[in-house]
């Protein structure tokens, strides 16, 4: 039977084009009815199936009237927002990150919101342990919690069931917001910071004269009396002394000690605030020295031309303080602030810094947080609360849904943690910050004391701004650099391990001082290589291509790629004698050392052994704040903006290694290294020293690490990059090639460097191994694409594309991995 009496609407079909978080490289069309597309609005979700069964969070990207032609369009479950959770400058932002790193708008969505609003039939959601009460929850959400009562996790297929429906992801963002359960990721640990208890004399008695007015007013109070000498005692270390220590050496109870605080004698403290106080800082901002005063003059002068200016700045100079004055401006404008810091876990000093000023206007961004907490500061963001006006945070904080961004400042802008290696989108934060900026029409400002080549060429090309800072606050002096020749010292026998003797002097007269030291080697575990002195050989990773590090406290060989561990053998595995070495150093071995070298000494080491957890730097940081520990070995952890009052000397075991990576960044990053850990050397009063060990004392970078010659420096590699077709002059695209099957990825990446020469030449490097050409298993294998200055981007990407596409037609290629990183490093 024909049907002529429809309603009109009904021939109208709506349609929207939908943002999968998965790896496809379009959006995807479903139908829709008139009234859910009146309803929707671009940044929503939608539930809705892709493949066979599996049900997806699905992002609107756009809605419209035109039927897809390849495909009939299945129609969405249904609608899961209220209100967009991605605004359109955002999703403006996405495109151009998924067009310039070459990924999708599926990457980018799973990179960019927290995983809560990603349900999908996969994920397993868990009970809340602490929730009970059940008042508060519907009938069907008190299914859920029933069920999970009886079964602790659960996946949205079992929930279905047990609702016996299909459209369960609205209850179960219900119950997420009502703390009823959550979606595993990874475990977060709880942490208060450690209040030690400190004890100092009350402020009436911190004259002599008082001191002996004092002694006579205990005269008779024997114990009293002798918990004032005890203190004196302890005072000439001239160390801050715990009220623990206090107790136990004069033997003395507690009680009786804080009877000594009741009546004004002593007074307890606590290292952090006091750390804080003791510089007389107050809510309000610092007054800028002058050349702060002058740098913020000409940032500002810049921005009135160009929205992004690079302020280089030597280390301790205060550039964080003029941050805030800028800060303080654009948040008086009522818009938002961006502060992107390297890595979050080890900036909790600057948070701290600027929460003192900014108090509650300011909220952090942590991957490490709880799904929970980043799902708030998202809605904090999006609903523009007060107290998301400034948010800090690593990379990944670009991605918050801003509406009115005023300032972006980017912290220690060379910094290689900025750029993300693995998963897709592989982005570098800095430049991904530019481009959000200029859609917000907000300024951008870069910081550093030893800024990335291309940061400072495009300030030198006045692209940027420039504004230099050349002076440390308070007048403090560069730290003095002194190279030490181990290859000398060695032939002399002056060196106790890996610590040469002019190295222990130092270290001497320093801690005679009471003052601290930094260590620093780049290198964790013992050593790197174990090798048996009769054949040679030396034991592998079975699943990388790598030698295995020896870590001596649970006496095991680790593989730093992938997690394999196993004993440390006593023979060697290919000879069977009982003669294996160990070659090379890392910080667990120095550490040993300076236990024996120092033993009246506190130790501390700094690096991904000992800071595991969320928490784990903190830990150690605040342990030398506190002066708890003397010397401090750690990794590159160390070179991250750090600021200690009590450093007075820093000290680079060797040199050597950094220089000689095969790399084009590697002495740029050596430079960029030395200067930083050095910059944590006297940042008050008096001159810190460093001390660089090395074998080649005249190699270029140490001269003008130690000459403290940035420009130097800067000419010369930019020569170099020059001459060799590098950044910033030329563009980099890499391709890798991944597969367990070596073969198959050799036949790959010849194929596909033939394809890429056909088009672009000479500029095609490789094919290459990396230095581990095997990790996890996988097979690897590089391509390099120079991009010369005048050739297109866009066009080199679109040609590329197609290599890719007729390589995935290869039925053999199929299951190898296609790695493209836009702008390598
Ligand atoms: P940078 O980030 O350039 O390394 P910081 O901003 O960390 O330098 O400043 C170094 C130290 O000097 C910090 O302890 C900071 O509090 C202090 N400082 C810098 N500028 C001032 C100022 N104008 N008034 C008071 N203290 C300052
Ligand atoms: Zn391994």
């Amino acid at each position: 039977m024909l049907r002529f009496d429809i309603d009109l609407n009904t021939f109208t079909i709506y349609f929207i084009d939908v943002i999968l978080p998965i790896p496809i490289q379009k959006t995807f069309t479903y139908s829709v009815t008139k009234e859910e597309a009146d309803f929707l609005q671009k940044g929503m979700r939608v539930a809705v199936s892709f493949g066979q069964s599996k049900m997806y969070s699905a992002l609107v990207f756009n809605i419209h009237q035109t039927a897809p032609t390849l495909y009939e369009a299945k129609e969405i479950h249904q609608i899961l927002d209220e209100k967009p959770i991605v605004n359109p400058t955002q999703l403006k932002h996405w495109e151009w990150i998924a067009s310039y790193y070459m990924c999708s708008l599926g990457d980018v969505y799973r990179a960019a919101v927290p995983s809560a609003f990603l349900l999908e039939s996969e994920t397993i959601i868990h009970k809340n342990e602490s929730f009970s009460n059940t008042e508060l929850l519907s009938d069907q959400e008190y299914l859920i919690y029933e069920a999970l009562q009886r079964q602790p996790q659960l996946t949205l297929h079992e929930i279905s069931e047990v609702l016996d429906k299909k459209k369960v992801f609205p209850v179960i963002n219900q119950l997420i917001d009502k703390s009823v359960l959550y979606i595993k990721e990874e475990i977060y640990e709880t942490y208060k910071p450690k209040l030690v208890k400190y004890i100092r004399l009350h402020k009436n008695y911190q004259s002599d004269a008082s001191l002996q007015e004092l002694l006579s007013k205990l005269a008779r109070a024997k114990k009293q009396r002798d918990v004032v000498l005890t203190f004196f005692q302890l005072k000439t270390e001239k160390k801050p002394i715990k009220a623990k220590v206090l107790s136990e050496k004069s033997g003395i109870s507690p009680q009786i000690i804080k009877a000594l605080v009741d009546k004004e004698i002593f007074e307890f403290y606590h290292i952090q605030t006091d750390r804080v106080q003791f510089k007389g800082e107050e809510n309000p901002l610092k007054n800028l020295n002058q050349y702060q005063v002058k740098a913020l003059e000409e940032i500002e002068t810049s921005f009135q031309d160009k929205d992004i200016a690079l302020l280089h700045g030597v280390t301790s100079s205060g550039k964080t303080e003029v941050y805030t004055k800028l800060i303080e401006k654009v948040l008086a404008q009522g818009k938002q602030v961006l502060f992107l810091l390297p890595e979050i876990a080890l900036t909790t000093q600057i948070i701290k810094r600027l929460q003192n000023y900014f108090g509650n206007q300011i909220s952090v961004f942590h991957s490490k947080y709880s799904v929970n907490e980043r799902v708030e500061v998202w809605n904090n963001v999006l609903n523009t609360k007060v107290k998301a006006q400034i948010i800090l945070g690593a990379r990944s904080t670009i991605f918050l849904p801003f509406s009115n961004l005023g300032l972006i400042v980017v912290d220690e802008e060379h910094e290689v943690s900025y750029k993300q290696f693995e998963p897709s989108p592989r982005y570098n934060a800095r430049d991904a910050a530019i481009v959000l900026g200029k859609l917000h029409k907000a300024k951008v400002l870069l910081g550093s004391a030893t800024p990335s080549i291309e940061t400072k060429f495009n300030a030198t090309q006045n692209k940027y701004g420039l504004v230099n800072l050349n002076r440390r606050h308070g007048n403090v002096q560069m730290p003095k650099i002194e190279l030490i020749d181990i290859k000398e010292k060695r032939r002399k026998k002056e060196m106790i391990g890996h610590f040469s003797d002019r190295l222990i002097q130092l270290m001497n007269d320093v801690l005679e001082e009471k003052k601290q030291i930094i260590l620093f080697q780049n290198r964790r575990g013992f050593s790197p290589i174990v090798e048996c002195t009769t054949c040679g050989n030396s034991p592998q990773c079975p699943n990388c291509d790598v030698s295995l590090t020896y870590h001596k406290y649970n006496n095991q060989l680790k593989c730093h790629y992938c997690h394999y561990h196993r004993a440390m053998p006593n023979f060697c595995g290919a000879c069977g004698n009982a003669s294996l070495d160990t070659k090379g150093f890392g910080t667990e071995q120095i550490e040993l050392e300076l236990k024996e070298l120092f033993p009246n000494h506190s130790i501390g080491r700094m690096d991904s052994d000992t800071t595991r957890g969320k928490f784990g730097y903190q830990k150690i940081i605040e342990a030398f704040e506190a002066q708890e520990i003397d010397i401090l070995v750690g990794t590159q952890m160390l070179s991250k903006g750090l600021d200690f009052d009590n450093v007075l000397l820093v000290g680079i075991l060797s040199a050597d290694t950094m220089l000689n990576y095969p790399d084009f960044r590697a002495h740029e990053r050596a430079f960029q290294l030395m200067v930083q850990v050095s910059g944590r050397a006297g940042r008050s009063e008096k001159q810190g020293m460093v001390a660089i060990q090395t074998y080649n004392p005249y190699h270029q970078i140490l001269q003008q690490v130690s000459t403290n010659s940035y420009e130097e420096m800067y000419a010369e590699q930019l020569q170099d990059r020059w001459q060799y077709h590098y950044p910033p002059y030329y563009r980099l695209i890499k391709i890798t090639l991944k597969h367990r099957d070596y073969n198959k990825v050799n036949d790959g990446i010849n194929w596909l460097a033939k394809a890429l020469q056909n088009v672009f030449g000479e500029h095609v490097l490789g094919p290459t191994a990396p230095a581990v050409s095997r990790v996890r298993n996988q097979y690897i294998k590089n391509l390099m694409i120079k991009i010369p200055p005048r050739q297109s981007l866009v066009k080199t990407k679109e040609q590329l594309q197609k290599i890719k596409i007729t390589f995935e037609s290869v039925k053999e290629f199929r299951p190898i991995r296609f790695i493209l990183d836009v702008d390598a490093y």
